[in-house]
């Protein structure tokens, strides 16, 4: 599986019930080819307003989106880092994420428990950080002494390793999240090693209530978000779980007549996509299909995602825009205008491309 997102947060802020809206969001796609979903991981479509208008002009129904997968990693609790409720085994799995959504509850409902005892979005924040920083920080400690060792039995690279990783120490012991910490690309490589939390992207979801909003809490958190060069979401989680359970044409028309233009989860779904810096492109020689790679990847590469064959065997690939071939109608009349491009294995694919490849195996 490629790209996927965790979603934490402290015990009934409404990680669940956000996690289960986005999975039956995903089993309601009927011709979405991949739709295992295990209790805490699921795969969801993007939403791709673009795929239904290239579906139209080629003539193709039923476009298959991309798609990127969640997983509810429940059980962080303060303490979690030494251990507290099963602290080790979740943060184990966060460190494989890549990217975060950290749920933060803003709705207060005295029959829900609040672990903290009241709403209080920037303590809770805080919880969670010292649980990840404390954690990132255990992983740095034990292999700077291995470092250590390894510079007294006379291994020179070793010296260059410790003091990225003392530094990286340093950054974290001043309660601050890695991600912040400007590092030199090479430097990047030997953090990545190491499966750091707190250098993953973040998005902060604030879970509201639905007959509230509220404003104070929001705007503290968006704040924090923006000083964290982090993004900011806000949604009503119970709200978008009855959503997601409606059929299609329903959620539609209860989405226009609350005036909304798409869903919460939608949003979430979008930003998550766009936080771990994922881009797509298009494949139409069979079915009309979405594809997602990294920002900066070969068209090569990209071939690979759709075939093997088409990787190993690439010999160029044609392209056209999907915004020229909106303005122009159909594949002929980008043609007419000298848009549809023939490109070679440097080139790097943009967002939107509507590609076919040329292969010989
Ligand atoms: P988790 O422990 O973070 O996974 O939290 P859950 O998703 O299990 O939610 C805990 C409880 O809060 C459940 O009973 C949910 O129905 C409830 N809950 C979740 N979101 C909201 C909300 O926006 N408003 C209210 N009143 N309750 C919510």
């Amino acid at each position: 599986m490629g790209f996927n997102c965790g979603v934490i947060g402290l015990p009934n802020v409404g990680k669940s019930t956000i996690f289960n809206a986005l999975s039956s969001a995903g089993a309601q796609m009927a011709n979405y080819p991949f739709c295992t979903i295990e209790p805490n991981r699921g795969i969801v479509p993007v939403p791709d307003k673009r795929l239904q208008e290239i579906g139209k002009i080629l003539g193709k129904n039923d476009p298959i989106p991309t798609k990127i997968e969640f997983i509810d990693v429940a059980g962080l609790v303060r303490g979690a880092s030494k251990g507290e409720g099963l602290g080790n085994t979740f943060l184990g799995h966060i460190r494989q994420v890549d990217a975060i959504i950290h749920v933060v509850r803003c709705f207060s409902d005295e029959n829900i428990i609040h672990v903290t005892g009241n709403v209080d979005p920037l303590r809770d924040i805080e919880i969670i950080n010292t649980e990840l920083i404390l954690s990132d920080m255990e992983v740095l400690e034990r292999a700077d002494e291995k470092m250590q060792k390894q510079t007294r039995s006379g291994i020179k690279e070793a010296s260059h390793r410790i003091s990225v990783i003392e530094r990286m120490l340093s950054h974290l012991n001043e309660g601050k999240l890695l991600k912040n910490l400007s590092l030199e690309e090479e430097e990047k490589k030997i953090a990545a090693e190491f499966g750091l939390i707190t250098n993953k992207p973040v998005l902060y979801c604030a879970n509201i209530a639905e007959n509230e909003m509220p404003d104070d809490h929001l705007n503290k958190i968006r704040e924090f978000a923006d000083s964290d060069h982090s993004r900011f979401i806000y949604i009503c989680g119970k709200l978008e779980e009855e959503i997601s359970e409606l059929p299609g044409d329903e959620k539609r028309e209860y989405l226009e007549a609350m005036g909304l233009k798409e869903s919460g989860l939608d949003r979430l779904i979008a930003i998550g996509y766009e936080l771990l810096d994922l881009i797509s492109f298009y494949s139409a020689a069979t079915d009309l299909q979405a594809w997602t790679v990294r920002r900066g990847t070969s068209a090569p590469r990209a071939a690979g995602k759709i075939h093997t064959d088409f990787e190993r065997g690439f010999i160029r690939a044609e392209i056209m825009s999907w915004e020229d071939l909106l303005k122009y109608g159909s594949e002929h009349g980008v043609r007419d205008h000298g848009l549809l491009r023939s490109e070679g294995k440097d080139y790097i694919i943009e967002d939107g491309d509507i590609v076919r490849f040329l292969f010989n195996v």
